[in-house]
């Protein structure tokens, strides 16, 4: 079993190899219950009855098959339900299996409640209140814990800052949401993502605030390579260095530059109306 921290009376994470990095991820867990997500390796020993799914990327899916019952965002429940939709939103065809691989027990099923922003789910004497956090993925949601955990899935706070690299990611949307946690971030005890170690509430604030700056620098640095008249793909602007298989991974930076240049059209757009 992986390494189990107590973060209130039976609340658990479950903690992915290496804190999560990818292809893990973090969990949570409510004792005998439910499962937020489903990327720490063995989580599935944990029998949960129902998975709360925070998005459909393949780390938070990939105990989906074990639990009686999966909740999402109606945006992500088709990524979640078949593996068609999966791969177009990926947008890099069939070569998505290879993410797949990594997960023994990964399996597209249905979804069988559907979630939405401020609903407060109970479970038992639990009470989780539904984030929606779009930006990473259309229906991306973060949980709030009996009003003092929150678990911040792919909002992730890793150096290499946020990553919208699928057909349904948005930039404008992931500042929002990001300004959305802002807001309510000095209540918060201690914050968990799937990707990283977890933070104390005094710091997270500050944590965000960096985070969110990332998509500020990268954005000025598109603009100086378009206005330079350079490929801004492959530069070091979003990857430092690809990692293989670099094809799949120039792809996902073509995206993320492609979607910040729909971010400066609409503001463009609406700068002159
Ligand atoms: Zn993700």
């Amino acid at each position: 079993m992986e390494l189990k921290v107590e973060l209130s009376r039976d609340v658990f994470l479950v903690v992915g190899q290496n804190w999560g990095k990818y292809p893990s991820a973090n969990c949570i867990y409510l004792k005998d219950l439910c499962l937020i997500d489903g990327g720490a390796e063995n989580a599935w020993e944990l029998k949960p009855e129902i998975i709360l799914n925070s998005h459909w990327h393949e780390d938070h899916i990939s105990m989906n098959s074990v639990a009686k019952k999966v909740y999402a965002h109606e945006l992500d429940a088709k990524a979640i339900e078949s593996y068609e939709e999966f791969e177009r939103r990926y947008a890099i065809g069939e070569i998505v299996k290879l993410f797949l691989s990594y997960y023994p027990k990964i399996g597209f099923r249905k979804v069988d409640e559907l979630i939405e922003d401020g609903e407060l789910l109970k479970f038992r004497d639990k009470e989780i209140e539904v984030i929606h956090t779009p930006g990473h993925s259309a229906g991306h949601c973060c949980f709030l814990i009996d009003s003092k955990i929150l678990y911040l899935a792919d909002i992730d706070l890793t150096s290499f800052g946020p990553w919208y690299g699928c057909l349904d990611c948005d930039v404008q949307d992931f500042l929002d949401s990001i300004d959305k946690l802002l807001k309510m971030a000095e209540s918060v005890e201690i914050a968990v993502s799937s990707h990283g170690e977890p933070v104390r509430g005094e710091n997270l604030r500050e944590r965000l605030l960096k985070y969110k700056e990332k998509i500020f620098e990268r954005e000025k640095k598109i603009i100086e390579a378009i206005n330079a008249g350079i490929d801004p793909v492959g530069k070091g602007i979003i990857y430092r260095k690809f990692p293989e298989p670099m094809e799949i991974y120039r792809n996902f930076e073509r995206i993320m530059i492609e979607k910040h240049l729909e971010k400066l059209n609409f503001k463009m757009r609406n700068s002159f109306e």
